[in-house]
């Protein structure tokens, strides 16, 4: 349990971007933790899992131990552990899939969550079919987060919302979010790490990440908010802000 401040990073748009990670975002990570904080990263995504999302960070010489990033996929399987509600049916694939390895499935009406995720490479429509009536039936529709799209390369890609909005509006029904604005992310970290001073989140978007973060009681600081890339004097200064708070 710890008495330090925690210190909640954001990746993408300020430890990573696209797939690169500075060699100023891994030197501020490190005089953080000098200063004694301890720190954790938050991300939004429906991809990953906690080993396939620290891969690039190590691979740039950040120091950082899977359990210490939180992924959607992996807040999406605490959430239905926590709750019990098995079995369910994966709107996702790829490397989301180690965090519910423990999690009972089934590809019929029959389950009692449906989980959305990064559908988009595995969708099929059989399967859709069968979430709606498993919605139908009551099933909780989880969602990883909600957003619409996200930033990479100069662009905007559509993201996950697209499948979690499409379900509430034919099901009729209104999705638990595990994700960043929800409570429950910000909260399954801070409990995780224990009695933590106090806790800022540093993230480029305001909405969802600083929002989310204030509505749960934490500190926000924003960073690269205008989607430029950072240089090293904005990663000392933020070290500074953090330092100072
Ligand atoms: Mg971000």
């Amino acid at each position: 349990m710890s008495a330090a401040p925690l210190i909640i990073f954001d990746l993408d748009g300020v430890i990573q971007f696209d797939d690169d990670v500075p060699a100023a975002a891994v030197a501020a990570v490190e005089a953080v933790r000098a200063s004694g904080a301890t720190v954790r990263f938050l991300t939004n995504n429906g991809i990953d899992s906690r080993r396939s999302r620290t891969a690039p960070l190590t691979a740039a010489g950040l120091d950082v131990d899977p359990a210490d990033l939180y992924t959607t996929s992996y807040l999406a399987a605490r959430w239905i552990e926590a709750h019990a509600l098995a079995p369910i049916l994966p709107l996702f694939g790829g490397a989301a899939d180690e965090e519910f390895a423990g999690i009972p499935r089934t590809d019929g009406d029959d389950a009692r969550a449906v989980v959305v995720g990064d559908w988009f490479p595995h969708y099929d429509y059989a399967t859709l079919r069968t979430a709606h009536a498993a919605l139908a039936r009551g099933a909780t529709l989880v969602a990883m987060h909600r957003k619409r799209w996200w930033p990479t390369r100069g662009t905007r890609v559509i993201d996950i919302g697209f499948w979690v909005a499409g379900l509430e509006y034919c099901a009729g029904c209104e999705a638990v979010v595990v994700g960043k604005p929800d409570p429950f992310a910000y909260h399954t970290v801070v409990a995780d790490v224990g009695t933590p001073t106090r806790v800022v989140m540093v993230a480029d978007e305001e909405e969802p990440d600083l929002s989310g973060a204030r509505a749960a009681g934490l500190e926000a600081v924003q960073f690269a908010w205008d989607g430029s890339r950072p240089n090293d004097a904005d990663y000392a200064r933020l070290v500074d802000a953090l330092a100072l708070r």
